[in-house]
């Protein structure tokens, strides 16, 4: 008989864990469950863990209100997830929580030989160098579930014939908006995403397209790529996931639906394959057109950000991440305008003095500093206007 696969979710009941578990009900015989983990939504964890039966919970918030009809052992806090990427009965954990909370609990199950389906870009975007090295060191795989690097992942046979590598961006929406009609857009037209259900952070970002230009960062870390071989080419209907280049010419592009579960699929059940979440087959004829423009950098600066970022390394992506995020949460508290993610970003970047190899606690320390600054900044510019 087929050994079940031994899975953990960080991040169970966010957009990402509630699709894997998705993924899961439909090949249920394929794996064990040894533990969930989840934000605030306590409510919905303890749900799954009566319906899943794990090992292990694990809660940020309460967990006396985890009490139920199940006999897993209650966790909490950042000792909770570490507790779980210590669980060497693990083949894979899959790291669906977003920010930085994913790090150090990715950190241990690499130490302990666990191999990550990745999600959580943050993880790569703050302290890529320190992750990718420990996973080298330790013989762990990294398989990306962000659809650009699992289709890049599908594509890739030879990586050292490889001469670059081509992510695509939906464009999110609004690619052929005025700037005018960018600038004032309100939370609700941002988080409008034309092709992607996704978390309210990331819709964000991918309308601005800051989403890209850490996914640029994640690509140049996954892959070992120089960010001038990592090219961006905008794609409306979002069926190229991306593509790679080889030396000779020829090019090679993974394609699908738009559905999250298809490389969440992919990236837990690795390397096989399964019919288990596919609901229709693929048809060109249904599609019938691909188009694809370049990115408009002067539109969507974001991008030019992170690859200066990405090549300066460092705490640069760090700071670049911590100051995107808090404009992003004072953009959704209605405290900002859209365009203003960017120019907040830009002014804390260009302030930043880079730490060129930093350690775990000094990128945490730097990220702490970067999003106070940011936000006494917001607040600043908010006294000014009233
Ligand atoms: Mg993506």
């Amino acid at each position: 008989m087929e050994k079940k696969r031994k899975i953990s979710i960080i991040g169970s009941t966010g957009s990402i864990g509630t699709q894997a578990l998705e993924v899961i009900d439909k090949i249920r015989d394929k794996f064990e469950i040894i533990a969930l983990a989840g934000g605030s939504n306590v409510e919905l964890l303890k749900k799954q863990t009566e319906k899943y039966q794990p090992k292990l919970v694990s809660s940020s918030a309460n967990p006396d209100l985890l009490e139920g009809n199940h006999n897993a052992k209650i966790l909490t806090g950042m000792n909770g997830l570490e507790e779980i990427c210590s669980n060497k009965e693990n083949d894979i954990i899959l790291m669906a929580c977003s920010g930085k909370i994913g790090l150090r609990p990715t950190l241990k199950a690499i130490e302990n030989g666990i191999d990550i389906a990745l999600a959580n870009k943050e993880t790569l975007v703050m302290a890529g160098d320190i992750v990718m090295a420990k996973a080298r060191e330790h013989g762990v795989n990294i398989i990306p579930v962000d659809s650009e690097h699992c289709a890049i992942h599908q594509c890739i046979k030879d990586i050292s014939q490889v001469d670059k590598l081509i992510i695509t961006a939906s464009g999110g929406p609004f690619l052929h908006k005025t700037v005018e009609e960018m600038k004032n857009a309100t939370v609700n037209e941002a988080l409008a995403h034309p092709r992607w259900n996704m978390g309210r952070k990331i819709t964000v970002d991918s309308a601005t397209l800051m989403n890209k230009g850490l996914e640029i960062i994640e690509a140049h870390h996954l892959f070992g790529f120089d960010y001038d071989d990592i090219e961006v080419v905008v794609h409306p209907q979002s069926i190229v996931h991306s593509a790679i280049e080889y030396k000779d010419g020829s090019v090679i592009a993974q394609l699908g639906l738009p559905s999250m579960h298809i490389p969440i699929q992919y990236a837990i059940t690795y390397p096989e394959r399964y019919e288990g979440i596919k609901s229709k087959s693929f048809s060109f004829a249904e599609i019938a057109r691909l188009d694809f423009e370049k990115p408009d950098f002067e539109k969507f600066p974001t991008v030019k950000l992170a690859y200066n970022a990405g090549k300066i390394g460092g705490t640069a992506t760090v700071c670049l991440n911590a100051a995107n995020e808090e404009a992003v949460f004072a953009f959704l508290d209605g405290k900002i305008k859209l365009y203003e993610i960017y120019e907040i970003t830009k002014k804390i970047y260009d302030e930043h003095k880079v730490i060129q190899t930093p350690t775990i606690d000094e990128i945490f320390e730097v990220d702490e500093k970067i999003r106070e600054k940011t936000k006494d900044y917001i607040a600043h510019l908010i006294q000014k206007v009233l």
